[in-house]
C-alpha cells in the first residue's frame, strides 16, 4: 500500500506544482499510515530532490523518448508502476498534462478520480477530498469508494515544505506500447513562471483599448516579478498570446494576488480567477461586476491608474 505522486517536470526541472504535489502525497501517505512514491518521467535534474520534499522512493524513467508528453506511452508507464508498487492512491498535477491523463488512469486502475482536488483528504468515514465546483462557487466533498483513488491536485493548494533528505531514486524502465504520434517541434513560452504556478499575476482586458497599450500592463508586471493574464476577447482578437486568457475557457489560477485592469468581470472570467488570495480590481466604471469579487478596488481611468501605481512600486522597491 502507498502513495504514488507524478511529478511533472518541464526541461528537466519539477515545476513548483510538483514540488506541491509531493508534499501533498506525503501528508496524506502520513495519513493512510503509508509511504509515498514519485514517479518522473523523462530527463530530469536531480530528481532525489523530491525525497526533501516527502517521497521516500523515487521512480525514474529517464529514457529520453518519454522527455515529450505522450499520453498513450504516459497513461502505460503510470498504471504499469501504479500496480507494481500496489499505489492506493496516484496523484498528478491539475495540469493540463495531468488532467489528461487523469480519465484514463481511473478506467486503466479501476479507480475514483477527483479532478481538480484543493484539500487533504479527510479519512475519519472512508476518502473524502474537497475541489470547487460552480465556476468556485461551491465546495464540494466528494468521497471516493473504490479501494484506489486517482486525483489531480489543484496548483497553489498545499504549500510545498521541504521535511526530509535526497531519496533513493530507483531506473525504471515499463513496457512501451509504442506511440501513435510524433512530436516534430514544441514551442514553450521561457522566461516566465506559468500562469498555474504563479503568486502574482497582473491581467488586463478590453478596457486596454488596444494592443499598443500593453507595456503599461507589462511594466507593473516586470516591477512585481508578476506572470501577464488575460481576458478572453482580448486573446480572440489577437492582442495576447491565447495561453495568456483566463477563465471558464482558459487557464485557472490561484495566485497569491491578482490584479485585474479594465476587465468587467464576467462570470466566465471569474471562473477562472476568484480563487485567488487576493483580488485588486481596478476598472473606471463603478457598477463593473468584477468590484463585488474584489478585495480592493480603485474606480478610476488605468491609463492614469496603472503608471502611478508602478511608478510607486519602483519607488518603494528602491528604498
Ligand atoms: C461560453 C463562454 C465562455 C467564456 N469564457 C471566458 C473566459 O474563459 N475568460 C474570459 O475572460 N471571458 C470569457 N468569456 C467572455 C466573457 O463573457 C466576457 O465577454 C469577457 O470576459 C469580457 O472581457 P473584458 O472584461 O476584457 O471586456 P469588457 O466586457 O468589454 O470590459 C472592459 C472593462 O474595461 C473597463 N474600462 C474601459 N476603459 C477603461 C479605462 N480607461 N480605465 C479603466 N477601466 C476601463 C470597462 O468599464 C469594462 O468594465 C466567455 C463567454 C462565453 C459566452
Amino acid at each position: 500500500m502507498s502513495v504514488l505522486v507524478v511529478a511533472d517536470n518541464s526541461k528537466g526541472k519539477f515545476k513548483k506544482g510538483a514540488l506541491e504535489a509531493v508534499h501533498y502525497g506525503h501528508l496524506v501517505a502520513q495519513l493512510l499510515g503509508s509511504e509515498c512514491h514519485a514517479m518522473v518521467i523523462g530527463e530530469a535534474d536531480q530528481p532525489a530532490q523530491l525525497g526533501k520534499y516527502g517521497a521516500a522512493k523515487v521512480h525514474h524513467l529517464s529514457d529520453a523518448s518519454y522527455n515529450h508528453f505522450d499520453g498513450q506511452r504516459y497513461l502505460a508507464a503510470i498504471t504499469e508502476v501504479a500496480q507494481q508498487i500496489g499505489a492506493t492512491v496516484v496523484i498528478l498535477n491539475h495540469s493540463s498534462a495531468g488532467k489528461s491523463l487523469l480519465g484514463g488512469l481511473g478506467v486503466k486502475l479501476k479507480a475514483g478520480v477527483v479532478s481538480g482536488a484543493n484539500s487533504l483528504p479527510d479519512i475519519t468515514d472512508g476518502f473524502s477530498v474537497t475541489k470547487n465546483v460552480f465556476a468556485g462557487k461551491a465546495l464540494a466533498t466528494i468521497k471516493v469508494n473504490s479501494p484506489i483513488k486517482v486525483l489531480s491536485l489543484m496548483g497553489n493548494s498545499i504549500p510545498p515544505q521541504e521535511v526530509g533528505e535526497e531519496a533513493a531514486v530507483e531506473a525504471l524502465s515499463v513496457a512501451d506500447p509504442g506511440s501513435s504520434i510524433t512530436v516534430k517541434e514544441q514551442k514553450t513560452v521561457d522566461g516566465v513562471v506559468p500562469l498555474p504556478e504563479a503568486e502574482l499575476v497582473v491581467s488586463a482586458g478590453r478596457g486596454m483599448k488596444g494592443p499598443e497599450n500593453w507595456g503599461l500592463v507589462d511594466e507593473l508586471a516586470d516591477t512585481l516579478s508578476a506572470t501577464t493574464a488575460c481576458s478572453r476577447p482580448v486573446a480572440d482578437t489577437g492582442w495576447r498570446p491565447h495561453h495568456e486568457h483566463v477563465g471558464q475557457t482558459g487557464v485557472a489560477i490561484r495566485p497569491n494576488l491578482y490584479i485585474a485592469i479594465g476587465i468587467s468581470g464576467a462570470i466566465q472570467h471569474l471562473a477562472g480567477v476568484n480563487q485567488s488570495k487576493t483580488i485588486v480590481v481596478i476598472n473606471k466604471d463603478p457598477e463593473a461586476p468584477f468590484f463585488k469579487a474584489a478585495d480592493y478596488g480603485v474606480c478610476a481611468d488605468l491609463f492614469d491608474v496603472v503608471p502611478k501605481l508602478t511608478e510607486s512600486l519602483k519607488k518603494f522597491k528602491a528604498s
